[in-house]
Order: structure tokens, then C-alpha cells, then sequence
């Protein structure tokens, strides 16, 4: 199945794309508040980042693997992604969770360049290290 953008929430290349999988039969999640929660996460994030939210481990981690931060549902765990990496596997409630205060975490940065008046980061900035620490391991 190919890429589904659900949601651009600013226009192609300045600001952020969230990229949502448009559910199927293969669902693992609850994934309409889950995006509902991220869309509001991502209101404060200014600069260019692509986010993806996917409902399985079939096509999720494709999608994850290339966004700079991403989560793919499971029935019993998912999977965080960051700069094309698997960063955590961890159960739905600390995977979005985990998305949203790593997304707040990009906002309050930007927010912080913004007020030096200095340029934003494209993406993850270069940086491949979480933001937070991480609640639980790769397992
Ligand atoms: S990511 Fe998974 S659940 Fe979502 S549309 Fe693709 S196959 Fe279906």
C-alpha cells in the first residue's frame, strides 16, 4: 500500500507533515485519537519535520523508518522511530505518549530559536538522540 498523507498541517516543506495511514483491516490501534492527539501536539511545531502515525507492523515501519520521528501500532507493543531508526518498543499508551512529549519537546525548542531570532532545524536538526529518556528498551 502506498503512502497516504492524511494531514498536511502547513504547506509541502515549511512546517510540519503529519502522515497517518488511512486505516484498513490490518488496524492494530486506535488510531483516530491517537492522530487527534498528535495533530494537537504538532500545532506549536514551526518547523519542517515529517511525523508518521501507522496503524500496523506491516507498512508502519516503512513509514516510520522514513519520517524523522514515528510510530508504527501493534496489538500488543509498537514501535518508536527516530531519524529512520527503531528507538523503543512499548505498549500503545507509552508509544503515543512518547511521540507527543518527544513533539513538545521539538516545540518548545523551536519556540526557543524563534525568540533569539535564530533559523529553524529542518527535521530532527542532526540530532538522532531522544529528546527524553525513553521509559522502556527495545524488546
Ligand atoms: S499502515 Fe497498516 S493498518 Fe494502516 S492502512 Fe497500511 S496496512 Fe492498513
Amino acid at each position: 500500500m502506498g503512502r497516504q498523507i492524511l494531514q498536511n498541517l502547513s504547506e509541502k516543506g515549511n512546517g510540519p507533515n503529519l502522515i497517518a495511514c488511512p486505516t484498513c483491516g490490518r488496524l492494530e490501534i486506535d488510531m483516530f485519537p491517537m492522530v487527534a492527539r498528535v495533530e494537537e501536539a504538532l500545532r506549536d511545531v514551526r518547523r519542517t519535520i515529517n511525523v508518521s502515525v501507522m496503524g500496523c507492523v506491516v507498512n508502519g515501519p516503512g513509514e516510520g523508518m522514513h519520517a524523522d520521528i514515528g510510530i508504527a501500532g501493534g496489538r500488543q507493543k509498537g514501535i518508536l522511530y527516530r531519524g529512520g531508526k527503531v528507538i523503543a518498543s512499548m505498549p500503545q499508551e507509552q508509544l503515543i505518549a512518547q511521540l507527543i512529549t518527544e513533539l513538545r519537546a521539538i516545540a518548545a525548542e523551536d519556540a526557543r530559536l524563534i525568540a533569539a531570532g535564530e533559523p529553524l532545524p529542518t527535521g530532527l536538526g542532526g540530532s538522532d538522540a531522544p529528546l527524553h529518556a525513553l521509559p522502556m528498551a527495545v524488546g
